[in-house]
This record gives structure tokens, C-alpha cells and sequence, in this order.
């Protein structure tokens, strides 16, 4: 509740007592008025004294009508509401002022206070919507803050990535520009270093800018009616020959066949390929990947699963932040940048669906649930 300070009280005190003090001097006046024109106007006197003599009850006649109590007491009632009307507005201005001075100070930059009294009624919702605004400034403000700080990270990842293979490229074309080498041999030994690891280099930068493309609002999405059956053949035979080569089988199935479903063909084809490529890459001692498409009500549940080292637990819920890998991948050769989950998310983002894994030793499974329809999902949203 509002507390006044100690001014305000004796201001209202004060106008409470001019505005007593102003009503009687009217209403010695009105009363005075009326006296003299009933005295000067005897028809209107005789009138009211035969309605005061017929008006009386119980056994002793009392009369219950004089002319001076009623307009009195009417007098009183509406000096009663007088000084109530000005003393509630002039308190409804303190709680103006009140309200206006928090203003004040929430303006001057104190972010995190809030108008911290209630009051009845439309004073109430001020101080509501005031603090609700506050409150999502502030929010936009962090989120601001956030975007700031997550962009600042993308680009010290990135330079980071990019230096370390930029270096090595440098440092082995110097050895040839410096002829420091012995023979042709070494002088295709250190070429093929420098263009493996330019070639590495093109990777994260094609990565990179795939990234950002779909995490841009309002990224151009080309949705179109896609037969999911033959968009996971495709990526599956993409992968068969690599899968071969390492001893294990790449195999895709989708019940029912065709299942058409609402996205992006080249964007969700991107999100197999890339499950499939980790699960080749990381998949150490697998011997199969498994793509498993179902239908399920109006979604579509696609599992992509590999039999290979389990990932551990504590990583699973940072997979799909973009540039983590998980250790052991680091230290390998395995060339990866860690944003092929990230680019899996924003995609299965971008098609309001939803990306999840699970693994244990035996198996480990990426499952992404994507709506059958678009245009239902796009209506709740
Ligand atoms: P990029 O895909 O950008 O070239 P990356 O493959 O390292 O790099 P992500 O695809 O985001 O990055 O994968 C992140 C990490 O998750 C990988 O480094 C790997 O450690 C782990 N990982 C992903 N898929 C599997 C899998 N099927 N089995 C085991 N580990 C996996
Ligand atoms: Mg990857």
C-alpha cells in the first residue's frame, strides 16, 4: 500500500479543513437565502406549515417534519460528499506524483527497481504496466547482451580454427619458398600437407557459412512436398561406398513408403548427411548405420543409429552446441569443427521439429521428430 509522507498528510489535513471551513460559510448563506425568501413569501409559509402539521406519527403526534432538519441535514450530506470528492482527488494526484517520482528514478538507470506499492483500481494498472515494461526492456536488453556475447564467441572460434591450419600452411610453404628440402619428394610431402589442411580450412568455412545462414531470421526455407523414403536412400547410398571401406553397412528403411512430409529437401538432406558422416566418423567399431523413418500421428520419427563407442554422458547435452566436440574427437585427426549437430539443430529448428540423442554401449541413436504438415504447425506458432 502507498504511505504518505508526512507533507502530503498535513496538505491533505489543510485542504480538508479550507474545504470544511469554505462549506459552512455557503451553507450559513444557502440557509440564510431560503429563510428570507420563505419570510418574504407568507403563501409558501402557511404552505409548509399545513404539510408540517399533517405529517406526524404514533399516539402523541410527534411531528417528524421540520423544514430546518431536512435542509440541514441534505446540506450535510453533500458537504459530506464535497470534502470526500477533493480530498480523493487530491490523493488520487499524490499517487500520481508518487508514481511519476519512481518513474524518475527507474529512468535515471536503476533498471532492477520496481514501483514497489499497490493501489486500487486504474492506479494499479499503471503501476502494472510500468513494471511489465520495465521488465521486458530489461529482458531484451540481456537477450541483446547474449546475442552480443555468442557472436563474440562464433568469431574467437572461428579465428581460432582458421589459425591453427593457416599456420601449418604457412609453415610448410615457407620450408619450399626457403628451398629447405632435399628432394622433389619432400617438396610433394609438404604441398600435400598444406592442401589437406586448406582443404580443412574450406571446410569450416563452408560449415560456417551454412551455419549462419540458417540461423538467420527469416532464412529463406524452400518447402515443398518431399518423399522422405527416397530423400534417406539418397543419403544413404551417398555414404555406402565410405561405409565399405570401413567395414560397415549404411542402410535406410521408412514405414510406410512413400512418406511425404512438408521442408526443405536440400536442407533436411543436410541433416542425414550430417548424422551419417559423425557416424562414420566417430562411430569407432561400428558395423552398421541404421536410418529409420515411421510415421507416427502427424509426425515423423527418424532415428539414424550406429553400434560404435558410446559417447559419454556428460556430453550429450552439449552435442549440439555449435564448435563442441567431444574430447577424444579433438585430439584426433578427424578434421572436424564441430558444427554439423549445430547445423542439424537450427535445420530441425527451422522445420519446428525436434533433435535428440541417446546412447549407450550398445547402440547410439540421433533422433530427429519432425511434423508431417508445416502450414498446421506454422498456424499454432
Ligand atoms: P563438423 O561436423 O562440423 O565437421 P564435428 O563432426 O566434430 O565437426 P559435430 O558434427 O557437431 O562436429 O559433432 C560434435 C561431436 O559429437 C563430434 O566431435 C563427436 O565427438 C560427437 N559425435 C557426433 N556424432 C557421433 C556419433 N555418431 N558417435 C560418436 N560421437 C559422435
Ligand atoms: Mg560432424
Amino acid at each position: 500500500m502507498l504511505k504518505l509522507t508526512g507533507r502530503e498528510k498535513s496538505a491533505l489535513f489543510f485542504e480538508g479543513v479550507v474545504t470544511v471551513a469554505l462549506l459552512i460559510l455557503i451553507n450559513v448563506a444557502v440557509i440564510g437565502i431560503i429563510q428570507g425568501v420563505i419570510q418574504s413569501n407568507p403563501g409558501l409559509a402557511s404552505g409548509i406549515f399545513i404539510i408540517k402539521q399533517s405529517l406526524w406519527f404514533g399516539p402523541y403526534h410527534t411531528q417528524i417534519w421540520s423544514y430546518q432538519r431536512i435542509v440541514i441535514g441534505l446540506l450535510m450530506l453533500l458537504d459530506g460528499w464535497v470534502v470526500w470528492w477533493r480530498l480523493k482527488r487530491r490523493y488520487h494526484q499524490y499517487q500520481m506524483d508518487h508514481i511519476i517520482a519512481e518513474l524518475h528514478y527507474i529512468a535515471q538507470g536503476h533498471l532492477d527497481h520496481r514501483i514497489p506499492f499497490r493501489l486500487k483500481g486504474s492506479e494499479q494498472h499503471v503501476i502494472t504496466s510500468v513494471n511489465a515494461l520495465v521488465d521486458s526492456a530489461v529482458q531484451s536488453m540481456n537477450d541483446e547482451r547474449q546475442i552480443e556475447k555468442s557472436k563474440d564467441e562464433l568469431i574467437t572460434n572461428v579465428s581460432h580454427d582458421l589459425r591453427t591450419p593457416l599456420t601449418s600452411i604457412i609453415g610448410y610453404l615457407r620450408l619450399i619458398e626457403d628451398k629447405q628440402y632435399h628432394s622433389e619428394e619432400d617438396i610433394v610431402k609438404y604441398s600435400h600437407i598444406a592442401y589437406e589442411k586448406a582443404k580443412q580450412m574450406k571446410t569450416l568455412v563452408d560449415d560456417l557459412f551454412e551455419y549462419t545462414k540458417v540461423q538467420q531470421h527469416g532464412a529463406p526455407v524452400n518447402m515443398m512436398t518431399v518423399d522422405l523414403s527416397q530423400l534417406l536412400e539418397q543419403v544413404s547410398a551417398s555414404f555406402e561406398l565410405e561405409g565399405q571401406k570401413r567395414g560397415i553397412e549404411v542402410s535406410s528403411a521408412t514405414q510406410p513408403t512413400p512418406l511425404l512430409v512438408d521442408a526443405d529437401p536440400e536442407k533436411l538432406g543436410r541433416v542425414f548427411s550430417n548424422l551419417v558422416a559423425n557416424a562414420l566418423k566417430y562411430g569407432n567399431g561400428a558395423s552398421y548405420i541404421k536410418i529409420d523413418a515411421r510415421q507416427v500421428g502427424a509426425s515423423v520419427v527418424i532415428e539414424v543409429a550406429n553400434d560404435g563407442t558410446q559417447i559419454p554422458a556428460a556430453s550429450l547435452g552439449h552435442l549440439f552446441e555449435r564448435f563442441y566436440r567431444v574430447e577424444s574427437s579433438r585430439s584426433k585427426d578427424t578434421g572436424g569443427t564441430g558444427l554439423g549437430l549445430a547445423i542439424v539443430k537450427s535445420i530441425v529448428d527451422l522445420h519446428h521439429g525436434e533433435v535428440e540423442v541417446t546412447s549407450t554401449p550398445q547402440v547410439t541413436t540421433f533422433t530427429v521428430i519432425l511434423p508431417l504438415h508445416q502450414t498446421a504447425v506454422a498456424a499454432q506458432v
